[in-house]
């Protein structure tokens, strides 16, 4: 690794990544079932299931697959463990979710008739739309659901992060500003900029203003201010958190209101504090999109405070 620490916020982090000392599953099947709480769907508990939901995290049968698939990829990205394939960060993923984690999300409040495997099809649909499309069996939680968020990909928590991804939080929203201290960083200029107030969900919050004074912007060449959850899960080089954004329409080409610039700009000009295993990870996921890949910058110019 080029470096062992960065600053942020003040505060120094190790950058040594835990992923590394995974290995890669050979038999994905065999991997997930070595998991009793795999050995059974997660939505009717029948025996051995061989299918899964890769951004729900739950392994399912046959039957239950195609009811998810009926959901819509929105809602349901149905994968088959035998004929399917996965990447390693998928796998992992899947593993770090699975039946147990999962469902202490999607089914904290566990209902009386929950179906089995013998319950009519109609039943089980009724009850598979309930639980993942109207949510009605989730804790909802009193802390903001956008905190949630960000601390679950600090400490690297897959499940937890889902939970806040479950609970509503949309991936591609920056951390709210006024649980920032120091909102926005990575731009060279110093200059006033005025915001509105969003509120979790990313819409205007009583039409308020907040005025952020770019002037104090540190310019440590090592600095690296969080603004969205992808900035924060490169920086962490936590891949499986990369691969669960992704599930959940990551989007490194939007562009990023503070600043006016695209996000993949404000990451490309962060590269000093990036690892190029994450950064060719992310650039790989663009390319399956279509996408340009990020490149190292070490300037970046505004226009108009509008477009970099
Ligand atoms: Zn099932």
């Amino acid at each position: 690794m080029g470096f062992s620490s960065v600053r942020k916020k003040g505060k120094f982090y190790n950058l040594s990544s835990d992923q590394a000392s995974l290995k890669p599953c050979y038999s994905l099947l065999r991997e997930i079932h070595r998991y009793a709480c795999n050995k059974t769907c997660a939505d009717c508990s029948a025996e051995n299931p061989d299918w899964c939901s890769l951004n729900l995290g739950v392994i399912i049968c046959i039957e239950c697959s195609g009811i998810h698939r009926s959901l819509g990829t929105h809602i349901s990205k149905v994968r088959s463990l035998t004929l399917d394939k996965f990447t390693h960060e998928a796998t992992l993923l899947l593993c770090s979710l699975g039946n147990a984690n999962s469902n202490s999300i999607w089914e904290a409040f566990k209902p009386e008739n929950k179906p089995g495997k013998d319950t009519r099809k109609e039943t089980k649909t009724k009850y598979i739309q309930a639980k993942y499309i109207h949510k009605r069996f989730m804790k909802r939680p009193r802390e903001n659901p956008s905190q949630i968020l960000f601390d679950a990909i600090e400490s690297g928590n897959i499940p937890k992060t889902l939970e806040a991804i479950a609970l509503g939080v949309n991936v591609n929203n920056p951390y709210p500003l006024e649980m920032l201290s120091d909102p926005v960083s990575l731009i060279p200029p110093p200059f006033l900029i005025r915001l509105p107030v969003l509120d979790i969900y990313g819409n205007p919050y009583l039409n308020k203003m907040i005025d952020i004074d770019l002037s104090s912007t540190p310019k440590d060449p090592e600095y690296y201010v969080i603004r969205y959850p992808i900035h924060l899960a490169l920086y962490k080089q936590d891949l499986v958190m990369i691969e669960l954004l992704f599930q959940y329409g990551s989007n490194t080409f939007q562009i990023d209101e503070a600043t006016g610039c695209l996000l993949a700009h404000l990451i490309g000009y962060g590269h000093h504090v990036i690892e190029q295993n994450a950064l060719d990870f992310l650039n790989m996921k663009n390319t399956l999109r279509g996408q340009p890949a990020i490149v190292k910058l070490n300037t970046i110019s505004l226009s108009s405070n509008k477009m970099c």
